[in-house]
């Protein structure tokens, strides 16, 4: 049923309160299917997962389509592999407890962010060493020009740091219907290496951590460390960690000797967190916008009453203060709408 003039404020993270000129909730790929035939081609669509990873900055004047499609089924393909299907409406986190309580080890990293399973390939979601690349075997998806259902395998999805097909040329052209997963059922890989992991096991008491101590940690440290969205308005990290060429890193460390870098080969990886505070953002609020006074890379409806353009605005202050400090161009990762 398609239904007029809807707000979107329940259905976006940052809580911003702009209207869907028409709204569907769709459960099934058939479903979906007839909607789009349904609706002029001319009307521009926006598919909504967890809305979670969007800044809404107008009313959307075309038809908003909510995925809802649900489901999880598992198939053993070999003495420690198992393929794990989850519809796209599923609820990732609840997706990755239903793969720890059935002792499927791979996602166990990623416990906690928010959103549905059907968005995690778009940004190849990732956090505390792992992205789902590293476990991702296919999805579905419905291809809107010939509305025919196509497969893609992880290489055709071109994954990158938060980045794949979704999000480039394959942008607006593909709605992702369900995803698998290669999870492995015995012998599990632990990766307790990044960030505070191995501390918060530590505080745990735990010498020899399962999977799921794994991520009992992970949701420990994400929940000491990021805000609620149910309580304050935000989408996580808002912008990407810019990876600069070597030599510009090195110049930049004559001047700024503390600046944090990651190097990959000829580039290195510098904590836009980082960046950010150090040119006096973090907990800085102007009007009803904020950058959260924990975690400077997080910007937040500190209100609740922020419109989307007041979070561009704000957002767009802080790319321009990092560009001038540190000659970075910092890059959105929230799609902006
Ligand atoms: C507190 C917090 C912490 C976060 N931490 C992390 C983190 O650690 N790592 C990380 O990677 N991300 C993180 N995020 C970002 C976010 O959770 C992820 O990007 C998540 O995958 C978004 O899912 P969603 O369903 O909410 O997407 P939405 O916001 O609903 O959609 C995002 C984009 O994808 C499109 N879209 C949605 N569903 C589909 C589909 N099925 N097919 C095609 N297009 C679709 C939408 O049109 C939109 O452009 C965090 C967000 C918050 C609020």
């Amino acid at each position: 049923m398609i239904q007029e003039n809807i707000s979107l404020k329940p259905y976006n993270t940052f809580g911003v309160d702009v209207s869907a000129r028409y709204f569907a909730e769709v459960n099934s790929a058939e479903e979906l299917t007839e909607t789009l035939k349904h609706s002029n081609p001319q009307t521009p669509k926006l598919f909504l997962g967890g809305g979670s990873n969007l800044l809404l900055t107008k009313d959307f004047d075309g038809v908003v389509i909510r995925l809802n499609l649900k489901g999880i089924t598992d198939e053993i393909i070999n003495e420690n592999e198992v393929f794990v299907t989850a519809k796209a409406g599923e609820n990732w986190h609840q997706f990755v407890m239903f793969c720890l309580e059935k002792n499927y080890g791979g996602l166990e990293n990623l416990s906690l962010i928010p959103g549905n399973v059907g968005t995690s390939p778009m940004q190849n979601i990732g956090a505390y060493g792992t992205e789902i690349k590293d476990v991702f075997e296919s999805c579905k998806v419905l291809n809107l020009e010939t509305l025919e259902l196509e497969t893609l395998n992880s290489e055709q999805c071109r994954f990158g740091y938060r980045d794949s097909i979704f999000k480039q040329e394959g942008k607006g052209k593909y709605v992702i219907l369900e995803v698998t997963f290669r999870l492995t059922t015995n012998i599990h890989r632990i990766d307790v290496e990044y960030g505070a992991i191995q501390s918060e096991l530590e505080k745990m008491e735990i010498i020899n951590p399962t999977i799921q101590d794994v991520s009992k940690a992970v949701i420990n440290i994400r929940q000491s460390k990021l805000p609620n969205p149910k309580e304050i308005g935000n989408a996580g990290s808002f912008f990407k960690n810019p990876t600069i060429p070597l030599a510009q890193y090195e110049t930049l460390k004559l001047k700024f000797e503390n600046i944090p870098g990651y190097p990959n080969g000829d580039f290195v990886k510098v904590p836009a967190g980082w960046l950010i505070e150090q040119c006096g953002w973090k907990g800085k609020q102007i009007g009803n916008v904020a950058s959260h006074k924990l975690q400077a890379l997080v910007i937040i409806n500190a209100t609740g009453n922020a419109t989307g353009k007041e979070i561009f605005d704000f957002s767009t202050m802080i790319i321009d203060s990092v560009k001038e400090k540190y000659g970075i161009e910092l890059e959105r990762e929230v799609n902006i709408i």
